[in-house]
């Protein structure tokens, strides 16, 4: 029996691994992959990341390249890897836990093939689960090369010939970016009104003004964060109007239905298409937690990382508590409030067996 199991050793976990160390807590990190990093590995090869070095910096161990270099994904599986053997801690790997469930005072945690016990347990599994993609991708032939951007890495992958590439969100025009630059006609299906911002502004980065006019900081319960949740996250980096300028780029609306060879667009029905691009995004899955209540979009009901289910913990979730709350450099808040609250119910806890010690010792003088 643990004190605490962690679930998931990317950022967010190593992030409260740092503070459950410090506090000499036992604890134990089981994650589904083998090593640490492997997310960032398996995303598309050319990945950039869109925060400079100073904004990647996990608690106690500083991003180890230049300020205003943008890491590539390499870069980002390296410093995790090296976070994780910097601070020694214990990670199992090769364990995806499929149940947890409380019972009496203690959850239970089952993988395929073993059962972990721990009276506390903290999920940082992510926020990108199940991807997702149309239903009408399955009536698509089978001639046509079709890839989530979970599973994209290059355009090696495609066949010659046309290629479509789905969804208007970061990973969707930086594919799209990447697949214009081969020699080939391209369509781009979602919304083209995208908001776009440059990585640089007046000589600083972009996420220097974020951080200066605090829409890093910005709390999801505050008037602002509850607008800047509710709107469209704008591009970062990638010059959506020069790309969809380019002449063998080609926006068709969204996409309605498909047929064999054809894809229906909201413009035009298109039978060329020789391979497709979903950049469609992930649909979030903690359906394996018993007893845990969902809130719309079916992420785990929580208050800054704290569910109603005792002693359990949530961390890395988007806007969890800001903008922040789920990147490299601002899962740090994050992890630091859950550190103070664990704090603080230790600390009660001592006080209440105390307590509870004294009243034993006087009723048995009585
Ligand atoms: C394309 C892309 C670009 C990004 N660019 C940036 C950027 O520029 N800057 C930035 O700060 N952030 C960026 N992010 C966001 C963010 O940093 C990442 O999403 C980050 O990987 C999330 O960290 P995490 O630790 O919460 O989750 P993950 O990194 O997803 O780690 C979760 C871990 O949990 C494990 N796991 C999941 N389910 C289970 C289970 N049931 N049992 C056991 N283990 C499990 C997984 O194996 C994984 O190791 C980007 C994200 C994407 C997708």
């Amino acid at each position: 029996m643990k004190d605490f199991i962690i679930i998931g050793a990317g950022q967010s976990g190593l992030s409260i691994a740092y503070y459950l160390k410090k506090q000499n807590l036992d604890f134990l990190i089981v994650d589904a992959n083998s090593e640490v990093g492997e997310p960032w590995l398996k995303r598309w090869d050319s990945l950039k990341l869109f925060t400079p070095s100073e904004f990647n910096n996990l608690p106690g161990l500083t991003f180890p390249h230049k300020k205003g270099h943008y890491a590539n994904k390499y870069e980002v599986a390296n410093y995790l890897k090296q976070y994780a053997t910097t601070f020694s801690f214990p990670i199992t790997f090769n364990e995806k836990i499929i149940a947890l469930k409380k019972e009496s005072n203690h959850f239970i945690l089952k993988s395929k093939g073993n059962v972990f016990k721990a009276k506390n347990v903290i999920v940082s599994t992510g926020p990108f689960h199940t991807p997702y993609t149309p239903a009408c991708h399955s009536k698509i032939s089978d001639h046509i090369v079709q890839i989530h951007s979970e599973h994209y890495k290059n355009p090696s992958q495609l066949q010659k010939g046309d290629t479509l590439v789905v969804g208007a969100g970061d990973s969707g025009v930086q594919i799209l970016q990447e697949i214009s630059e081969t020699n080939r006609a391209v369509y781009f299906s979602g919304t083209t009104n995208i908001g776009t911002l440059p990585q640089e502004v007046l000589g600083k980065t972009l996420w220097w003004w974020f951080k200066k006019i605090g829409f890093l900081s910005a709390s999801k319960y505050s008037w602002i964060g509850k607008k800047l949740i509710s709107g469209r996250q704008p591009v970062i980096g990638t010059d959506v109007k020069k790309l969809f300028k380019k002449p063998n780029v080609h926006c068709v609306g969204r996409t309605l239905d498909t047929d064999n060879e054809t894809i229906v667009f909201e413009k035009e029905r298109i039978s060329s298409i020789k391979n497709i691009i979903w950049a469609t995004g992930f649909k979030p899955n903690f359906n394996w937690i018993e007893g845990e209540q969902m809130d719309s979009k079916n992420y785990p009901k929580n208050y800054r990382g704290i569910s109603e289910i005792k002693g359990l913990y949530y961390l890395g979730l988007p806007w969890l508590h800001t903008r922040g709350s789920a990147t490299l450099g601002g899962v740090k808040n994050d992890a630091i409030y859950l550190n103070d609250y664990i704090l603080k119910m230790k600390a009660t806890v001592k006080e209440h067996s105390k307590n509870e010690n004294k009243r034993i010792i006087s009723l048995n003088i009585k």
